[in-house]
């Protein structure tokens, strides 16, 4: 679908933007400029392309890099959500489009796993879900223990006592997907350029231009920021510690030789909510399982921040695999990665334009969650620019004006 121009600007919003009569009189298509290459700024683009914008693209580092949250090899796809149906809806719609872009750029994107889902008290998160999963057609099936373990030998299930197992999930390949997207919007026709941003100065209720470390000006009718981490330094006024990137340590532990028994295929994602909630990924691409513990770190600078895993980050992870891996207990460790976490204070997705300026979209807010939903979120986007169809209120910003207490995704659907 291409969009004309005009069209697109008479969707675009109900207030007159600056420089709005320059670019009806050039006819030709409407102009946007995202900010931000990762998973949420990638997805945007495409499908502000596809939807007749000419896009431009812009990124500090590149898509995936090692400084932003859509960084490293993995993230974990799954459905359960809590009582919370817009994200398993989200989770739904993203696993299409993971499937269409993996299928029309012939990279392998997504490795299905199953998600184990382990509890040592209460599994009202999961419990919470289930209508809803049924309703949208994902299988859960309950495991009592013994069954899990006979299904799973690796796992000690010391101290759990409930375990799901959530049949359609599994493992995205983070660094690869930003990297496929970007290439699929430039294929397309779109424009992707690496460079440094400063967002335009805001007048009469809208941004101008955005400023290039080189000195140069990107003009565009409309402006996204999906700055991930970086997203509060850039909008102090109306984001600023909204936005709370937080120090998050991963760790990638090799498995026995000749063994299949930590792969994809032997073993699925597992979750484990005990003290601290503990999540893994099995060997998807190489001999390794992945280990992180989901707890907030500490405030983290995600330009300046020192990405080296800490010996207290180790033995914590060590000591949690000897627990629950007795065999990998002393396996060696093959890797460790320092991410952030881009923190809102409810957990949940921002996306909405910016309170001052009509003409700029933010997206944001992760938490944790957000690199499966990113397709749905481009989506999402994409279609509020273009065609005006409303955001969920969910992900509004003034919904935060009153939120003081970060929590995590987690936490809130436990309260709710
Ligand atoms: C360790 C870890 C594990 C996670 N696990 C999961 C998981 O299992 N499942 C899941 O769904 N999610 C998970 N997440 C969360 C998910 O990865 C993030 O929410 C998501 O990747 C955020 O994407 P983003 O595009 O908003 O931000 P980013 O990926 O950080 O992208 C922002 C981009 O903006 C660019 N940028 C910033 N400022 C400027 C500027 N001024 N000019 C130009 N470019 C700029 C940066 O270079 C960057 O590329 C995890 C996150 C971490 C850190």
């Amino acid at each position: 679908m291409t969009l004309s121009r005009r069209d697109f600007l008479a969707a675009v919003a109900a207030v007159p933007l600056v420089g709005r009569r320059d670019a009806h009189a050039a006819g030709s298509r409407p102009r946007v400029a995202v900010v931000g290459a990762g998973a949420f700024g990638g997805w945007t683009a495409l499908q502000l392309h596809h939807l007749g914008a000419k896009v431009v693209l812009v990124d500090s580092w590149g898509p995936g890099n090692a400084r932003s949250s859509s960084g490293g090899k993995t993230r974990v796809i799954r459905a359960i959500y809590g009582p919370d149906r817009i994200y398993v809806e989200m989770v739904k719609r993203a696993f299409e489009l993971w499937e269409q872009i993996a299928a029309a750029t012939g990279v392998t994107l997504y490795v299905e796993t199953g998600a184990l889902w382990m509890h040592r008290a209460d599994d009202a998160y999961v419990r919470s879900s289930l209508p809803i999963l049924r309703d949208l057609g994902f299988a859960v099936d309950p495991l009592t223990i013994a069954e899990a373990a006979r299904r799973y030998p690796q796992i000690d299930f010391g101290g759990v006592t409930s375990v799901w197992f959530e049949r359609k999930a599994g493992a995205l390949l983070s660094r690869r997907a930003c990297i496929a997207v970007r290439d699929a919007f430039e294929k397309a026709g779109g424009r992707y350029r690496t460079a440094h941003v400063k967002p335009g100065p805001i007048a009469n209720g809208a941004m101008s231009a955005l400023r290039l470390d080189d000195g140069s000006k990107i003009e565009a009718d409309v402006f996204v920021f999906a700055c991930g981490p970086w997203l509060g330094q850039l909008f102090p006024d109306v984001v600023g510690s909204r936005i709370r990137p937080t120090r998050q340590e991963v760790f990638y532990f090799g498995t026995p030789p000749r063994s299949d028994r930590y792969q994809a295929g032997h073993l699925p994602i597992w979750i484990d909510f005990g003290k601290h909630i503990v999540y893994g990924i099995p060997g998807v691409d190489g001999r390794w399982l992945k280990v992180a513990d989901d707890t907030r770190g500490e405030l983290f600078d995600p330009t300046t921040g020192s990405r080296t895993p800490t010996k207290e980050g180790m033995a914590r992870a060590r000591q949690f695999l000897a627990e629950r891996f007795p065999e990998l207990a002393k396996a060696p460790l093959l890797a460790g990665e320092v991410c952030q976490y881009e923190n809102s204070p409810d957990g949940n997705l921002i996306i909405d334009r910016h309170p001052h300026a009509k003409n700029v979209w933010l997206l944001g807010g992760g938490s944790g969650h957000g690199f499966k939903l990113a397709p749905t979120v481009g989506e999402m986007a994409a279609q509020a620019i273009v065609s005006g169809k409303e955001v969920p209120k969910l992900f509004h910003l003034d919904r935060l004006r009153d939120v003081f207490k970060p929590a995590t995704q987690f936490e809130m659907k436990k309260k709710g």
